[in-house]
């Protein structure tokens, strides 16, 4: 069978059968879904042999890279010995164990404890549930609502789409649940209008307050965010946001938590996004670049005043998930952050290749599409526009799509959300790649202006 065959083939195959995650059914049945055959390092490769720089690290998470051989071998003998046991009934094995104390080691400072989870979303469904049962358990059960950000991520299981601030996921399904309220997000490029960033990060920030004292401070339990919104478009907040965020959480007894599953394990320079902006989380879900992608694990991380309340006066606590702690995961993850810490890649993130992707990145901004670029760590964000003083978009809408398929066609996965372009590569990228990540960019650029000019 030639290659393009076989390519429509299981193209045909996927459309008959896969319902694929995110995805506009008529839209990709027109076409037929790219088939990815194998990675190596920062690339992958399609099923018509096309080598594409990955500059989204799958989906976030492969931050060592494909094809590690000491993964596979962790993977291995570890299903060998012990394929799965379960965490549940005072029951316990030793990967868990291990990667539990290996993260507490690592998290921001009073954080010695770990929930294991499957999934980012799972981490997410976790908090919920844990946040209530900490203020249920000290008699205050009224204290529930959770205030999160619009247009923030936190997954797609019910909790988790209700917790994110996603309207279209909300209009699935008669989202959010009770007792869940979102504020304005500190996104200066789209909202910000005549306000300077750092007046909007303030601005922003002090929505939370007005949220606070509309539900009433003994309602509220917790306030989810994401250091840097991830999904909503790499969304660097101002740099008075989290400043002033901490200085509202100070006036009131409401637990923070940080949803790290992107920002976790090294994507800012830092272990974690927490370290980055010097927040003091009381919980911090994680998941992504746990395992960095080669195995489904997520987490809630847990401070010692919740863990406290959980383990003191909380009884059961009636919540878990089959493969919580997974044994095969967990020795994966355990190898990763070997991995991570042996090959001083957190540092290298922090000293080398993210002041060099901030450098090249900004050169950018020269091109007369592109009205902002932008990175923390290894984020980083393209805002397209069609003039840039003002701001404002090209009609239509689908500048990002057209911008995306010119990337995926010269060899570069960057993502689109509305008209921003988004990478978030493998932590493992060199120097010398982050040119080709930004040779790339602008060769796909120059593409989508010629054809809006055309
Ligand atoms: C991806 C993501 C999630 C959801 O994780 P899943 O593993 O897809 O369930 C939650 N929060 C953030 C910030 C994410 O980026």
């Amino acid at each position: 069978m030639t290659q393009a065959s076989s390519t429509q083939n299981l193209q045909a195959d996927s459309r008959d059968h896969v319902l694929p995650p995110f995805t506009d059914y008529q839209a990709l049945n027109a076409k037929g879904a790219r088939v990815i055959t194998k990675g190596d390092g920062i690339y992958i490769w399609d099923s018509e042999g096309h080598k594409i720089l990955d500059g989204m690290a799958g989906l976030w998470c492969v931050n060592v890279g494909y094809g590690r051989q000491e993964l596979v071998d962790a993977a291995a003998k570890q299903m060998q010995e012990l394929p799965f046991y379960n965490l549940f009934f005072q029951t316990t094995h030793v990967p868990a164990i291990e990667l539990a104390k290996e993260i507490a080691s690592i998290a921001p400072e009073g954080m010695h404890k770990v929930f294991f989870t499957g999934s980012g979303s799972e981490s997410n469904d976790t908090v919920l549930r844990m946040v209530r049962h900490f203020w249920a358990c000290q008699g205050k059960p009224e204290k529930k609502w959770i205030i999160s950000r619009l247009n923030g991520y936190h997954g797609s299981t019910v909790a988790g789409a209700s917790l994110g601030g996603m309207k279209p996921m909300h209009e699935q399904g008669d989202l959010p649940i009770p007792y869940i309220d979102h504020i304005p997000q500190p996104y200066w490029f789209g909202e910000g209008g005549n306000m300077t960033p750092d007046e909007f990060g303030v601005w922003a920030a002090e929505q939370l307050d007005k949220k606070i004292q509309e539900i009433g401070a003994d309602n509220v339990a917790a306030f989810i965010a994401e250091p840097i919104q991830g999904a909503g478009g790499v969304i660097i907040p101002p740099a008075t946001y989290w400043p002033t965020i901490k200085k509202v959480l100070a006036k009131y007894d409401i637990l923070l938590v940080v949803d790290e599953v992107i920002c976790g394990f090294g994507r800012t320079g830092e272990w974690f996004g927490s370290q980055y902006f010097d927040l003091k989380p009381d919980l911090m879900p994680v998941a992504k670049g746990m395992t960095s992608g080669y195995l489904p694990m997520g987490a809630v991380l847990v401070g010692d005043r919740v863990a406290k309340v959980l383990t003191e006066q909380g009884g059961e606590f009636y919540h878990g998930f089959t493969y919580s702690g997974h044994p095969v995961a967990a020795a994966v993850a355990l190898e990763n952050l070997r991995i991570l810490k042996n090959e001083h890649i957190v540092t290298q993130v922090k000293e080398k290749t993210a002041p060099y992707l901030q450098k090249k990145w900004a050169e950018l901004a020269d091109h007369p599409l592109v009205g902002e670029a932008r990175t923390t760590g290894l984020l980083g964000a393209l805002e397209l526009v069609k003039d840039k003083q003002s701001r404002e978009r090209f009609p239509g809408g689908n500048t990002g799509m057209r911008c995306r398929e010119h990337c995926f066609n010269n060899g570069l996965v960057m993502r689109a959300v509305g008209d921003t372009m988004i990478i978030s590569p493998p932590l493992v990228i060199t120097c010398e790649q982050i040119d080709e990540l930004v040779a790339l960019a602008r060769k796909a650029l120059d593409a989508t202006w010629a054809e809006l000019k055309a």
